[in-house]
């Protein structure tokens, strides 16, 4: 099985989808693996890191032979047109960002597991993407928080007296906003969490933080938040501004699948925040969760400073590659062994990752958006 990754063509992507402990395990199943001069840099892994990887000369060598593909950001629709017919591409894709390659892996009859849409049940732990690469901006937003702050988070005693912890509210307690409750904890902040799932009440208490609770249910489908009613918002409003107002650092992570980010903070609550606050807003890919952010950049709104950051996986480029390969591997072997592809197409996990297969698109709800 002839193996080709990708590499990585968007700007500030610095992830690789191979390291070269998952090179080893896939050359153990029965593949080759070949890859551009150059591809692993970003993470720190030059070309003699990958033993036995081959090096191609041209993306044309590369993807001319490939009966897979592998990526983290969706390849150009060069690379695409390059891919053999009936190859195999796995890759994060998101197709309602992307329709046009989405139709292009259609028409191209490239069979292609969308990373993103790995589903969040557990026998798919050890695949899901989507938390491995949360974890990580999770434990960066909390870091980026505390660098941006003019004062240090623990509590300190000193000859001059003692000085008080900070205080960090998370809100949206998925992967990232756990990871960043439990980094700001260990870096000595009073901690606090904030979800419309109920159950993560437990979760942030299990990590040292205090639950705020505000009495709204918005319990989804899969695990996942609703959208809120106007009801619902001015409800959670009433309780939460206090505590977006006492905190030094805020950390939004909140993401509802498909659509814009929800807006968990008003301009007017920024504005009655404590001077020399910041707000970390890890949703900017959906637009953010706070009303001032800028996606992209951070900005100073009188004295709060509002960073949204984009692809923060990519800043720690040599872990968010070492899980994202993992990740695939693991996917892998549920069709490669013994040198040879064998998909089970009932597998749940294989048909639910499936985005386009024999030239047609495969989720109901993306074939109805794209077609
Ligand atoms: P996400 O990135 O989709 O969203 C982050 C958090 O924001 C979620 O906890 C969500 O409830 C919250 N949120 C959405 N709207 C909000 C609002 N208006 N106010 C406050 N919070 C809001 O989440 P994720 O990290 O991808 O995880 C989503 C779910 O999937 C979780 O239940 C998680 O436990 C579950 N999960 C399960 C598995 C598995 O079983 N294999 C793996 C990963 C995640």
């Amino acid at each position: 099985v002839k193996v080709a990754v990708l590499m990585e063509r968007r700007p500030n992507e610095k992830r690789v989808a191979m390291v070269p402990a998952v090179a080893d395990k896939l050359a153990k199943l029965g593949c080759t693996i070949s890859m551009l001069s150059g591809a692993g840099l970003g993470s720190k892994l030059p070309d003699d890191a990958y033993k036995g990887v081959e090096i191609a000369g041209t993306e044309q060598h590369l993807l001319a032979d490939a009966d897979i593909v592998l990526s983290v950001q969706p390849p150009t629709a060069d690379d695409i047109r390059l891919m053999r017919k009936g190859s195999i591409l796995l890759s994060f894709i998101y197709p309602h960002k992307e329709p046009e390659l989405t139709r292009l892996l259609r028409d191209q009859q490239i069979t292609c597991f969308a990373m993103e849409q790995v589903p969040r049940i557990s026998r798919a732990q050890a695949m899901d993407a989507l938390s491995s690469q949360a974890a990580l901006a999770g434990y960066y937003a909390a870091l980026l928080g505390a660098t941006q702050l003019s004062r240090i988070l623990p509590m300190m005693t000193t000859a001059v007296g003692s000085i008080r912890p900070a205080r960090c509210l998370v809100m949206g307690l998925g992967v990232a906003g756990l990871q960043a409750l439990a980094t700001a904890r260990r870096l000595g902040a009073i901690t606090e969490g904030y979800d419309v799932r109920p159950e993560t009440k437990e979760q942030a208490e299990s990590l040292g933080a205090k639950f705020v609770d505000t009495g709204v249910d918005a319990r989804g489908e899969g695990g996942y938040a609703r959208e809120l009613t106007q009801e619902e918002k001015d409800k959670i409003a009433a309780v939460v501004t206090k505590h977006i107002q006492q905190a030094d650092i805020v950390i939004t992570t909140a993401a509802i699948p498909g659509r814009p980010s929800p807006k968990l903070i008003s301009k007017q609550q920024v504005d009655g925040m404590k001077l020399g606050a910041v707000i970390i807003d890890l949703a900017a890919e959906g637009g953010g969760n706070c009303e001032y952010s800028v996606p992209g950049e951070t900005i100073s709104q009188g004295q709060i400073t509002i960073a949204a950051p984009l692809n923060v996986p990519s800043m720690l480029a040599e872990h968010a590659s070492e899980l994202y390969a993992k990740n695939l591997l693991n996917l892998l072997q549920l069709f490669v062994s013994d040198g040879e592809i064998k998909p089970d197409w009932d597998d749940e996990v294989l048909a639910k990752t499936l985005l386009t297969h024999n030239g047609e698109i495969k989720p109901a709800a993306v074939k109805t958006a794209l077609e």
